[in-house]
């Protein structure tokens, strides 16, 4: 029998399961973190960016529920920007560059140095399952480990298969392997499993990159935080500029002449894909009457050279690649450092969970991140934080927690997958969102602390200051509503 007995095993070291293994450990609960390496916990698989419009909204109430995210795009971001400045509060949102090779080594600090949480460097093989109810796992390395709860957030590993070209390749992403057996264990327990596609852009050398061609995109200075724990970003944070490009007649013409090398064209890949982040092959296929598309030259690091060109994920063989970034405005000369890729990957129909993202097939196993169908290192996370939350309450034997679609954006992702489902990868925008006039970024401390205080994921103290804040201002419009103003002259008197 199992020597090794925790409250709560997270699978995966993604977005979802730091999220979820952080809120389990900090609510007191012996908490496993399995995951494949300790080198890739809290890897941006794709633009190393984060927040955007509608998902950081979702960071800022991940934050205020005691999350990580937000901390750790604050101190690692090179650009900050507010998105949608023009126009109302609702739909403005956050959105910041993240140093790729920063972001994750803060993520694995916190982690490893994380009171209750103990990291394995394994493959989880098969859930250990029995009455209905989930009581640990088994592990590549032979492992037997007994829990209350486990949280699965394999991301696009489960059964993932990369395709460049008519290359095809299992893997969860580039350089690592895919969760195949438990692909198979989640099937022989009863659930289906459907397929999903998504793609990332090759990399480029910006030593080959020619700038003064191109628009240049500046950070908002000074920036604003994600996190309501960051007073501000230090002023000697970098902050490094974007540039814009855009595709041409040239382009496309390239694309359109191998398109029957693309994967996604040629019958190779079945699974349905991103809508709102497409390929570039989409992107022509779709929107055949445009003649341009916009490219984002985003810089990965601040001591790297690569670039990540947003805009032109793709799954053509590489030198078709090649061939299309080099007719590209500042690109002509571009060398690619990796070729970009389509994943098809596992993921379980979120309609088989509950709103406290547990499944109904099997007592304690709760589902997060990109294997319910969604897209996105925010929605991921999001799911996390709830999964973890109700993973270690249910470990306690207390009350589970939902947030409802007129409380939160985490609450309507959660409400939009686990009752109507998805079938095409989620993606969340401020238009999914009914309330979105009072859910917003900037009242979401006002909105949430509460339950950050609750589960004790946010300080006495930082709940105090919020509740401070809000006093003051309610103080103030009192005050503003009980004084009236009145011209005499040119006097103004109160
Ligand atoms: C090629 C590519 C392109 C993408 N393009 C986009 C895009 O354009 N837009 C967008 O929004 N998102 C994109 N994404 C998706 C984005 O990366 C995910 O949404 C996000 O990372 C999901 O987070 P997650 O925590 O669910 O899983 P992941 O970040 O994938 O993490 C999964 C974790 O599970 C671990 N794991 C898997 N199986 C096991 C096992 N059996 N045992 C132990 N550990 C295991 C892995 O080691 C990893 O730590 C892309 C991803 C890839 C790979």
């Amino acid at each position: 029998m199992s020597q090794h007995h925790f409250d709560c095993i997270v699978i995966g070291g993604g977005h979802a399961g730091v999220e979820a293994a952080l809120a389990s450990a900090r609510m007191g609960l012996k908490t496993a973190m399995v995951t494949l390496s300790v080198e890739t916990i809290g890897q941006m698989s794709c633009n190393p960016a984060i927040g955007g419009v509608g998902k950081g909204q979702l960071v800022r109430e991940i934050d205020i529920l005691g999350g990580e995210m937000g901390l750790a795009a604050d101190r690692t971001g090179i650009q900050f920007r507010q998105l949608n400045t023009s126009k109302g509060q609702a739909v403005r949102s956050s959105r910041c560059q993240s140093d790729r090779k920063r972001y994750k080594l803060y993520m694995q600090q916190v982690v490893t140095q994380q009171e209750n949480l103990t990291v394995i460097a394994d493959q989880v093989m098969e859930l250990i399952v029995s009455n209905g109810r989930v009581r640990g796992v088994k592990t590549e390395q032979g492992l037997e480990l007994e829990c209350l709860t486990v949280v699965i957030t394999t991301g696009t590993f489960l059964q993932g298969r990369m395709h460049v070209g008519k290359e095809i390749t299992s893997g969860g992403r580039r350089g690592e392997r895919a969760s195949v057996r438990l692909a198979d264990n989640i099937r022989e327990l009863g659930f289906e499993v459907l397929f999903f596609k998504t793609g990332t852009p090759p990399r480029l050398d910006g030593r080959t990159i020619d700038f003064s061609k191109l628009e240049r995109q500046d950070s908002d200075n000074p920036p604003i935080p994600f996190s309501f724990r960051t007073k501000e970003i230090p002023k000697d944070q970098p902050l490094l500029p974007c540039h814009i490009t855009h595709t041409s007649d040239a382009t496309h013409e390239v694309i359109r002449a191998h398109m029957h090398e693309s994967p996604m064209y040629s019958g190779q890949i079945k699974a349905t894909g991103v809508r709102y982040c497409p390929s570039i092959e989409d992107k022509l296929k779709k929107f055949a009457d445009k003649s341009t598309h916009h490219v984002f030259l985003e810089p990965e690091g601040m001591d790297t050279f690569e670039y990540y060109p947003n805009g032109v994920s793709t799954g053509l063989p590489l030198a078709v690649q090649e061939k299309f970034v080099r007719t590209i405005k500042g690109l002509e000369k571009v060398v690619i450092t990796q070729p970009g890729y389509a994943i098809e990957h596992g993921v379980i129909p979120a309609t088989e969970l509950t709103a406290t993202l547990e499944t109904k097939k099997v007592a304690g196993l709760f589902l997060a991140g990109q294997i319910n169908g969604t897209t996105g290192y925010e929605e991921a996370a999001a799911q996390g934080m709830i999964a973890g939350i109700n993973a270690a309450l249910q470990a306690k034997n207390q009350e589970s927690f939902i947030l409802g679609r007129h409380e939160a954006y985490t609450g309507v992702l959660i409400d939009d997958l686990t009752t109507k489902g998805t079938d095409e990868p989620y993606r969340m925008f401020t238009s999914r969102v009914e309330y979105r006039l009072i859910i917003r970024e900037d009242n979401t401390d006002q909105r949430m602390a509460k339950y950050g205080r609750q589960f004790g994921l946010i300080t006495e103290q930082e709940y105090d200051a919020i509740i401070t804040k809000y006093a003051l201002i309610e103080k103030e419009v009192e005050h503003l509503r009980n004084t009236s103003v009145v011209r005499v002259h040119n006097w103004i008197r109160f």
